[in-house]
């Protein structure tokens, strides 16, 4: 199901079940730190099963498939971005796969987009546990210092971050809080999919 972006948090992009409210109850008490996020979709039905084949299947061609969606949903929000990083997997992990998903789906869209995609500004420094059916509390303090960022290559920037799937926002707000560290001027962030399972005020 694809959100109506005029109903999600104006921050995070959750979907608001109460259309007045501008913010999500996280985004009131906890605010991330990306300057936005948005997905084009929820994260169910054959858009989960697609995610998860180009995850684990090498359906690789849904990286382009899914071009026209990201650029649909980002383009409305005019945010003014300098260059484009995927949310990076553990060496280990990118080895055992042999690529990174996020890649696939930001590799087109910069081509898109005519920005940068600029891969090495981030790298995952440590191996986190699978955060399949973890707590969000769990998956929060999982990722909390697990990315690096260099300097050199984001310093002064406005930075786009695509992933395949928001869950908590843990890894996406990690990522950005390593690219902000190192001088990054602004982060946003988006993703194909959305996963909505608990807050109060999500649909
Ligand atoms: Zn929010």
């Amino acid at each position: 199901m694809r959100l109506n972006q005029d109903r999600v948090c104006h921050c995070c992009g959750t979907p608001l079940l109460n259309s007045g409210n501008t913010y999500c109850s996280q985004c009131q008490n906890t605010p991330l730190a990306l300057n936005g996020i948005r997905s084009w979709a929820i994260y169910q039905g054959p858009l989960r099963k697609a995610i998860q084949s180009l995850k684990y299947h090498r359906n690789l061609g849904l990286g382009d498939h899914f071009t026209p969606d990201l650029l649909h949903t980002f383009l409305p929000q005019h945010w003014n971005i300098d260059l484009i990083i995927p949310v990076p997997l553990s060496p280990a992990r990118q080895r055992q796969r042999g690529y990174n998903q996020a890649s696939v789906l930001a590799a087109p869209l910069a081509l898109a987009l005519h920005k940068p995609l600029v891969s090495r500004g981030l790298k995952k420094c440590r191996e986190t546990p699978s955060q399949v059916g973890q707590s969000a509390s769990e998956r929060w303090k999982n990722v909390q210092g697990a990315f690096e960022s260099d300097p050199r290559r984001v310093s002064g920037y406005n930075i786009l971050l695509v992933d395949d799937v928001f869950t908590t926002g843990a890894t996406l707000n990690a990522c950005a809080e390593a690219l902000l560290d190192a001088g990054a001027s602004a982060v946003y962030g988006l993703t194909l999919a959305r996963a909505i399972s608990h807050a109060d005020d999500q649909l």
